[in-house]
């Protein structure tokens, strides 16, 4: 890779925010260099083989609840098959220390679980897109974690452990700690049906990988790419953009794209310094952290899904993910230190309270809080936070452009959000300098 040059727009970051814009700015005629930290493009997804398993490490399921990535998948006609585990033959919940099937009848209660946490979502993101529209509802409620809301209502121990369970997994945070209306948008984003949410979060994943649409967008997009390449700081001015790399490169640009992930953004020096807001997002960190632990195990356990708090189980959630005669993995969720070294005795404990008879043989994953170019998992913004952050961190500062799953309107935290929000910039950057 050539350095010390000079491009139209300079991306940094090439997970799906950042080689979304460089597709779209390189087809609209601007010379477009992505710099990328990591060895592969992608950044918090990762399809990879693991013990013989083809296996997504980071982000995976998309919906057509998510329009941007589902057009992507459409526009490449790209395959996608169904998680066993979501469509699950058997539902295994544990409510304080007893684990038992979720039968037919008690489905009714479990479901109007949810639809009691969020009878408020439809007034308070009545446009989940459009978080403008109802901003005084959102900041009303703002404050609320999710644990303040549960323990508002009445609900069953049943429900008590459907929602808790479910919100541990989707802000990948305690309730005392997770916000109620970062809960809300995700509920309204599938039209305040239960259905729609569940599948949304589990149900369909790309057939051959998230990279084969991460492929997909480089080979269309045609920009070009330096990996190993982590930029340490940034200057900006009205004349335009210069990037120098820990190595000392340096390359200039009119424009820059900055998708580094939120609580990442603070290793990046930027003169003159981001705004302040920006800085004590950074600094302050979204809440998402815990581990997804894939589970390998002996023969074919059906479809089954498990389901525990954080306070009943060190197993918050796992889904049946690929089935074998031989051997199948789960996809789980744990919010427990270390879960990722927890001997496999202890976890085949675990495991068996929810699947009697069930013989672990590994376990595997990513640590991402641990990883220096993403200090999380996926992003739901602390309580307390959504007023100060919704407009200001993805506003671009001079010459300087923000795109992020971490930060985007509609579906932030999700691949849903990275490739909206590396749309819009690219549109907005490109439009920049066509005036
Ligand atoms: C375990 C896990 C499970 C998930 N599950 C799902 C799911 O099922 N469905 C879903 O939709 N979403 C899921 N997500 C969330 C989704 O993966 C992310 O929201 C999305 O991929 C973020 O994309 P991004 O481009 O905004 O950020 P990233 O993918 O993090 O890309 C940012 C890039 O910037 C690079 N970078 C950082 N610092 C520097 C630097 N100084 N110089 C150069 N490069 C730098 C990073 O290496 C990275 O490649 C999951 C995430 C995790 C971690």
């Amino acid at each position: 890779m050539a350095f010390n040059r000079s491009v139209d727009v300079v991306v940094i970051g090439g997970g799906f925010a950042g080689i979304t814009a460089a597709r779209d700015l390189q087809k609209s005629g601007l010379t477009t260099l992505v710099l990328e930290a990591r060895d592969r493009l992608g950044g918090r997804t990762w399809h990879k083989e693991v013990n013989g398993f083809a296996v997504e490490l980071g982000g995976t399921w998309i919906h057509w609840t998510q329009p941007f990535v589902w057009a992507e998948k459409e526009r490449y006609g790209l395959e996608i098959q169904e998680t066993p585990g979501c469509a699950a033959e058997r539902i295994a919940i544990k409510t304080g220390d007893q684990v038992h099937d979720l039968r037919e009848d008690q489905l009714a209660e479990f479901v109007d679980g949810f639809h009691q946490f969020f009878a408020a979502s439809k007034a308070v993101w009545e446009l989940p897109y459009d978080s403008r529209h109802t901003r005084e509802a959102i900041v009303e409620c703002d404050a609320q974690t999710v644990a303040d809301r549960m323990n508002a209502l009445e609900l069953t121990p049943l429900q008590r452990t459907a929602v808790g369970g479910m919100l541990e997994i989707l802000s990948m945070n305690q309730p005392e700690n997770a916000s109620y209306v970062e809960m809300m948008r995700c509920w309204s984003l599938t039209g305040w049906n239960y259905e729609l949410f569940n599948d949304t979060a589990a149900r369909y994943k790309f057939t051959n990988g998230t990279g084969a649409l991460v492929s997909a967008i480089a080979e269309d997009g045609a920009f070009e790419v330096a990996l190993n390449t982590s930029v340490s700081s940034v200057q900006h001015s009205a004349t335009g953009v210069s990037v120098t790399t820990v190595n000392g490169e340096v390359v200039t640009a009119k424009r820059a794209v900055v998708t580094v992930p939120l609580n990442v953004l603070n290793s990046v020096s930027f003169d003159p310094p981001l705004s302040t807001v920006k800085q004590e997002a950074s600094q302050l960190k979204h809440v998402g952290g815990g581990y997804k632990v894939f589970f390998e195990v002996e023969g074919d356990p059906g479809a089954v899904m498990t389901l525990s708090r954080s306070t009943d189980s060190p197993l918050i959630g796992s889904f049946t993910y690929k089935r074998g005669e031989q051997h199948s993995v789960l996809a789980g969720f744990s919010l427990e230190p270390g879960a990722l070294e927890k001997p496999l005795s202890e976890w085949q404990t675990v495991l068996e309270e929810f699947m009697p008879g069930v013989r672990l043989l590994s376990t595997f994953g990513h640590d991402w809080g641990d990883d220096a170019l993403s200090n999380g998992s996926w992003c739901t913004y602390r309580p307390g936070c959504f007023g100060r952050f919704a407009d200001e961190l993805p506003r671009h500062e001079g010459h300087l452009y923000f795109a992020s799953g971490d930060t985007t309107e509609g579906w932030r935290g999700f691949i849903e959000g990275a490739i909206s929000s590396g749309s819009k910039a690219a549109v907005a950057v490109a439009h920049s300098l066509a005036s």
